[in-house]
């Protein structure tokens, strides 16, 4: 039985808003998404009226998962603070989705972490990011990797595919099943080679064109994030949309990060990318573990020779001039990209060849520096 629009409108005629009418007519809602039993919409309200919505996007969720036939709905509460507007008061949140202000201004350095404002994620000891300053330099490869790489050093390790732009997880990892809800609701993660993986990917086809408007990016990877049941993890990895604009920034600002780390390849213009991802991190007081310099240096399959086709070591000095740790460096081999497009990622096929033994070595640079974290938890 496929759900309809209507059937979904109908049942949001049965939720009463603040306003005083039922949530059908009061004017908030974005385009509703139906595909294949998933529904997807965002609640647009002021900022200063978002507290009061709360409620109401979680009694929407439940109206909406009631409808026989529908398997997830992610419903959003945007909150746009009009010009000139003050401030809502900050608040943590214990559980739902966060209003999302698409104008607040990032915090200078020093004036107090905006991530002490968050709530943890109960049973996570560190989330990090991977980002990159752009796409294709290989950030999914890399995250998924490093998750392997970390799994190996014996930490419970969980994979989030934040790039809800272009999930490529379900690819990388072969995963085609959807994830089931348990008896509190939450999403169950996949787990695949020991790792919890969520992706919007598996919720959504993979060449359904998706977009976004701004807060939606948030409020949706704030789901994937709370809704789902990630049990006891030491890291959990988030593979971030490519890019440092603005729905970069407020991912970085609203979700609990406890470091990030830069993926660049080692041409010019992509260390200049990754130079803005070193500041959008700064900006927002989330300390930089390392840059990784993928796709370093050719090696050729057939007699391992390594050529430098790109000038290799740009983001090594980079990395010195700015004063953060070098990771490590991935060459360009056919063997990592072949792996990863035969969705068995090259450390877990190949667990004893070299890039494994690089993509540990990174995964323990991190673990290092994130220590202190898991052991206090
Ligand atoms: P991003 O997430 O930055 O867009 P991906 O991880 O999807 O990039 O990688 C883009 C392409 O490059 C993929 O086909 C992937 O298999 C390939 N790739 C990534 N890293 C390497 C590498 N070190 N060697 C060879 N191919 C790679």
């Amino acid at each position: 039985m496929s759900v309809t629009q209507q059937q979904v409108l109908e049942s949001l005629g049965k939720v009463m808003s603040p306003r005083g009418v039922a949530l059908s007519k009061a004017d908030v809602l974005s385009a509703i998404t139906v595909n294949d039993g998933k529904v997807f919409f965002s609640i647009s309200v002021d900022a200063a009226e978002a507290r009061a919505w709360e409620s109401v996007r979680a009694e929407a969720e439940a109206a909406v998962r009631a409808i026989p036939g529908v398997t997830v709905a992610m419903i959003a509460l945007t909150a746009e603070r009009k010009a000139g507007a003050a401030a809502p008061p900050p608040h943590r949140h214990s559980h739902g989705v966060p209003p999302v202000s698409t104008h607040r201004p990032p915090q200078p350095p020093g004036s107090g972490s905006p991530m002490s404002k968050q709530s943890e994620i109960p049973g996570i000891a560190a989330v990090i990011a991977v980002a990159s300053g752009k796409g294709g330099v290989g950030k999914s490869t890399t995250a998924l990797n490093l998750a392997l790489g970390l799994r190996d050093l014996g930490l419970r390790v969980g994979l989030l595919d934040a790039d809800i732009y272009g999930p490529s997880v379900p690819r990388l990892t072969g995963i085609h099943q959807k994830p089931v809800l348990n008896d509190d609701k939450k999403m169950v993660p996949i787990v695949r080679f020991g790792l919890a993986i969520m992706s919007i990917g598996f919720l959504v086809e993979e060449d359904t064109a998706m977009i976004w408007r701004g807060p939606m990016v948030m409020s949706a990877i704030t789901q994937m994030l709370r809704d789902v049941a990630w049990g006891t993890l030491d890291v959990l990895v988030v593979d971030m949309p490519p890019g440092t604009g603005d729905a970069q920034l407020t991912l970085a600002q609203n979700v609990p990060l406890k470091g990030a780390i830069i993926i660049s390849t080692p041409q010019d213009l992509s260390l200049i990318d990754a130079r803005r991802g070193l500041a959008m991190f700064k900006k927002v007081n989330v300390p930089v573990l390392g840059i990784v310099e993928n796709m370093s240096y050719f090696q050729c399959p057939h007699c391992g020779t390594k050529s430098d086709i790109f000038g290799h070591g740009g983001a090594r000095h980079e990395a010195e001039r700015l004063g953060v740790p070098f990771l490590g460096e991935i060459p360009l081999h056919m063997s990592i990209r072949a792996t990863s497009d035969s969705g068995t990622p090259v450390v877990e096929s190949e667990p004893d060849g070299p890039h494994a033994a690089i993509y540990r070595a990174i995964g323990a640079k991190v673990r290092d520096q994130l220590q202190g974290v898991i052991a206090a938890a």
